[in-house]
């Protein structure tokens, strides 16, 4: 079951256009997954995936911006409407994900999709209220994420946005004990929303998988790769040397 507590206010025009960023270091069968279920449940059109070049919160990826890049660009060529954007491989200086919002100004706003291990400390990410006026934000699950985090997340934007009545607070409670697939709250202040899909996840993550690609069950591993990068990793020897 689905609920709306929207109201109808936003900005929107339902999104057909998803933004979706990541280190995608390397990009794996759980980011297309992902892409997939989303295309399919919210009518999307077309995705962007955006390689980030120096994440504010984590240490900067060993292989580059342009690389990571080609292999998602090999990941995604035979689907169409999904593409790639170097925006934030170009940009100097950190990769906040506000900087880049700002520098797209996509009107009206697009999805900004966020797996619920990064929704968790979305708060603490740079000006979070600028990507909350530029974007829809789109939390999915993720196996192994706190749950409890997310709910939190979630109060702490409606809170912040002007939205916090009583049926979105039943609302997120019946997110988080899986009573619902999906949620949408309306944020009154940024005229945008936030929207939660519970979603089938693949269990990997990039780190894992590097881990893994440097040790000897490497083969194993590897088939959590789309195959054209399952090919270039292989051919080119990456990933073997660290985790
Ligand atoms: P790392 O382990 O290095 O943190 P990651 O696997 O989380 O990497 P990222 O490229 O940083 O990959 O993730 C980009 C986005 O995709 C994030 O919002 C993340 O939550 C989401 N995501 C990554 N893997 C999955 C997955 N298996 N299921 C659902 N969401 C995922």
């Amino acid at each position: 079951m689905a609920m709306d507590t929207s109201g109808g206010a936003e900005k929107t025009l339902h999104p057909t256009l998803a933004l979706f960023g990541g280190a995608f270091n390397p990009v794996h069968r759980g980011h297309l997954a992902l892409a997939s279920e989303i295309e399919a449940r919210l009518g999307l059109r077309e995705i962007l995936f955006m390689p980030t070049g120096a994440p504010p919160h984590k240490e900067a990826p060993e292989i580059s911006c342009e690389e990571r890049k080609f292999m998602l660009d090999l990941a995604i060529r035979d689907h169409p409407g999904w593409r790639s954007s170097d925006i934030e491989c170009r940009m100097e200086g950190l990769s906040y994900t506000f900087r880049t919002i700002a520098a797209l100004a996509i009107d009206p706003p697009p999805f900004f999709v966020m797996g619920e291990d990064a929704f968790a400390d979305f708060w603490s990410w740079g000006q979070p209220e600028v990507i909350l006026s530029g974007t829809h934000l789109l939390v999915v699950t993720r196996p192994g994420a706190d749950g409890r985090g997310t709910r939190e997340g979630v109060f702490t934007v409606l809170r912040a946005s002007g939205l916090l009545d009583p049926l979105a607070a039943e609302t997120v409670a019946g997110v988080r004990e899986g009573l619902l697939r999906e949620a949408v709250w309306g944020l009154p202040f940024f005229g945008t929303t936030l929207r939660y899909l519970r979603i089938d996840a693949v269990d990997v993550s990039s780190t894992d998988l590097r881990k893994g690609l440097a040790g000897k069950d490497r083969d194993r591993w590897a088939d959590l790769l789309p195959e054209a990068v399952k090919s270039y990793i292989v051919k080119k020897g990456i990933y073997r040397g660290f985790p």
